[in-house]
């Protein structure tokens, strides 16, 4: 740190992303990336735009908005995009958490970062033993409440039901609900936003559009929070999404049918190695998502972890009292999947 930092920043504690490993080669099961690059179509139609770089790109990003509302069946005047989903989980942050922001002790690692970010005071709710949630816990926060569905490490979901309730019961809060896994399994809340105007829900292209590397996400919400939304976006950096992405974006869209077998593919793999470590003696949390939370009763997350690691298989593990014992393993192709139960087994029976 030099002298000349801020001192409202001196304490950040920044966010620390999974490692993107440079040189040796890994299975790489550790940022929940998708195994699959997108279809060729994508990176054509990302090439096409790079040829117009010089200019800058549509700040309103009409044609992908227009695009992705008619899948989605809202109004272009529910949608922002962004630079990532992180960049509009930050403006969420930045804009509704004033009087707080209250999410769960087992989530995105990203939320406490960001409330720290923007001063927001933290109201950290514990899930219950089994990493599940309680929708009670949830009820008049007078906060932000941000909520994963599926979450993140676990993959757990809750109900649409559940979420009705959340929103229903906070009338004077913005519930947010982080859908970065939700065509892995779960039900979208994106129906309910025509009912509610504090629901916003924050989805991304990073996880099931194979476009992490792009940095596209978006947020679905009620004009009026989108409008607070941009607010943000036009006080901080009005071209937020580059011209390349916006094109890869709007390419990916069209790929319906390539991202339905590709998504298909990963949940299958998932199952069966689910299946398998199970037989083997691993605990794994039901998974709604594109990894999997797992442990080996008696044996050390950290360890294994690092036993992988040496073995050319990178994992996740994420440090505390509640999440040491466990890895998160994103799932890859069915060949990588092959070679990380087989080599996770032969580790904890060594
Ligand atoms: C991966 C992830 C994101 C961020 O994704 P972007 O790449 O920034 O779009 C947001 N929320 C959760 C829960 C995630 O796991």
């Amino acid at each position: 740190m030099s002298r000349f930092l801020d001192k409202k920043y001196s304490s950040l504690d920044a966010y620390v992303p999974g490692e993107q490993p440079q040189g040796k080669n890994y299975i790489k099961l550790n940022t929940n990336e998708s195994p699959y690059p997108p279809p060729p179509s994508v990176a054509e139609s990302a090439a096409k735009a790079a040829a117009s770089l010089q200019l800058y790109s549509d700040p309103e990003c009409r044609e992908l908005r227009r695009l992705l509302a008619d899948e989605l069946d809202v109004g272009v005047e529910n949608i922002i995009l962004s630079n990532g989903s992180d960049e509009v989980l930050n403006f969420a942050f930045m804009a509704f958490g004033g009087g707080g922001a209250a999410f769960a002790d087992v989530t995105y690692g990203f939320y406490p970062v960001f409330a720290n970010l923007h001063h927001c005071p933290s109201r950290i709710i514990p899930l219950r033993a089994d990493f599940t949630l309680s929708p009670d816990d949830y009820i008049n926060k007078g906060s932000l409440i941000v909520i994963a569905n599926p979450n993140a490490p676990t993959g757990l979901v809750i109900s649409l039901d559940e979420i009705e309730y959340i929103v229903k019961s906070n009338p004077g809060a913005v519930v947010l609900i982080d859908e970065a896994y939700i065509d892995f399994g779960g039900d979208s809340a994106i129906p309910l936003i025509k009912k509610y105007d504090n629901l916003l829900v924050v989805r991304t292209f990073s996880k099931s559009r194979s476009l992490a590397g792009a940095r596209l996400g978006y947020a679905i919400a009620q004009s009026g929070l989108i409008e607070d939304l941009n607010k943000i976006k036009y006080s901080t950096n009005p071209y937020n999404v580059n011209s390349m992405t916006l094109a890869a974006g709007y390419a990916a869209l069209k790929e319906k049918d390539y991202y339905a077998r590709a998504n298909k593919n990963i949940i299958a793999v998932r199952d069966e190695t689910v299946k398998r470590l199970r037989d083997s003696g691993f605990e794994v949390l039901p998974s709604n998502a594109n990894f999997i939370f797992t442990k080996y009763p008696g044996f050390d997350g950290k360890m294994l972890y690092t036993s992988l690691k040496e073995a050319g298989i990178l994992v996740r593990h994420f440090p505390g009292p509640r999440t040491g014992d466990y890895i998160r393993v994103s799932i890859g192709r069915e060949d990588q999947m092959d070679i990380f139960v087989n080599t996770a087994i032969s580790i904890v029976t060594k």
